[in-house]
């Protein structure tokens, strides 16, 4: 028998309510690994499906937590044999397949990666999809053009987990780095990450007037989507680039496409769920040689399987600070 944390729905009210359950292997879905979680992490998906699912779950019981690291405890897959250390983000695991809030999870070898040497499994859930996704959109500002000596980098949302994990990343590359935040107590905090810059968000989330202003920054990792987006496209440099990885200050777009013709400026978009298997193992062990290790503790807020129910609440408000590391155990 093991824990997990189990979501029911109430069928006659619609409720939702999550609670610890004594769980078997036997209840466990199908897969061809069965992983010994030993922590997991809480992202703005995961306050969702903790609540009342914001339309990701589909089947109830359910068992949230959309990442996990772990030891593999059985595998019917030639890639990966017990003893393995091993990390899942994303492929809908923790919203449309059961997921970390437990003490085992059975998955598809397919979805899983092995830990890259250098990051032992609690590091990989401080990092977690948030920090797998500040990665991604590095890599992907990199790969059109970014490098260190090209100006202030931007990062909105920055005492967030994406942010957080993006200005500890993009400082430690050399770049110099301006985070965006609303919570003006957290500067010190960003400022230990390696932000030279705290950009208070009223400045840049107001409504396009202009379609183009000062030409400031070479790049910019965006979680907040919005009306701040379509600020920041209009100040970037000529041909920079924007990752775009998250909507927390909403999924509209009202600005211009005037940034993109007279400036070349580049929208990525950055998808961490179905990612290629060969980035996720390139962005994986990019963090294990990139992001330095005492910058990601300063992130961590130790959390256990009880916390979640009250972390997912905070989440959705907005009102988590960087790394939240849960301890299923
Ligand atoms: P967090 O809640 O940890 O961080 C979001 C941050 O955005 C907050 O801390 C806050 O930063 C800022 N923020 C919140 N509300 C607003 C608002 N109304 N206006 C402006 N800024 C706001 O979430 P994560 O970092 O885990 O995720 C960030 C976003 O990225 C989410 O939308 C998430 O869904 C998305 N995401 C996308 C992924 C992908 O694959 N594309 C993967 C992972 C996450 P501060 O307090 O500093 O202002």
């Amino acid at each position: 028998m093991f824990k997990a944390l189990v979501v029911n729905k109430d069928e006659e009210s619609g409720k939702t309510s999550a609670a610890i359950e004594e769980m078997s292997l036997e209840r466990l879905p199908a897969g061809d690994v069965t992983v010994a979680v030993e922590y997991s992490t809480v992202n703005y998906k995961d306050g969702l499906c903790i609540g009342p699912g914001g339309g990701l779950v589909r089947n109830y019981p359910h068992v949230p937590g959309i990442d996990f690291a772990g030891t593999v405890e059985a595998s019917q897959d030639a890639r990966y044999k017990p003893g393995d250390k091993v990390v899942l983000t994303g492929w809908r695991v923790g919203e449309a397949h059961w997921g970390g809030y437990s003490q085992k999870a059975r998955v598809n070898a397919d979805w899983l990666v092995p830990l890259p040497e250098g990051l032992d499994t609690r590091a990989a859930m401080a990092v977690g999809t948030a920090g797998f996704t500040a990665m991604l959109a590095v890599m992907a500002l990199e790969d059109h053009g970014l490098k260190p000596g090209d100006g202030p980098v931007l990062v909105t949302g920055a005492a967030g987990g994406v942010g957080s994990v993006a200005v500890a990343l993009l400082a430690a590359l050399g770049h110099e780095v301006a985070g965006v935040t609303g919570r003006p107590e957290t500067a010190d905090y960003l400022t230990g990450l390696g932000a030279t810059q705290i950009v208070a968000r009223e400045e840049i989330n107001e409504t396009v007037k202009r379609p183009l202003e000062a030409e400031t920054w070479a790049g910019c990792v965006d979680a907040v989507g919005g009306a701040m987006l379509a600020r920041v496209l209009g100040q970037m440099k000529y041909g920079a680039s924007v990752g775009a990885v998250g909507l927390a200050g909403g999924a509209g777009l009202p600005g211009t496409v005037i940034p993109f013709l007279l400036r070349g400026v580049n929208l990525l978009g950055i998808d961490s769920v179905m990612q290629p298997y060969g980035n996720r193992v390139r962005a994986w062990s990019r963090i294990a040689a990139d992001l330095p290790m005492d910058k990601l503790e300063a992130m961590v807020v130790p959390a256990t399987l009880g916390d979640l129910p009250k972390l997912g609440a905070d989440i959705l408000k907005g009102q988590v600070k960087g790394r939240v590391v849960v301890d299923v155990n």
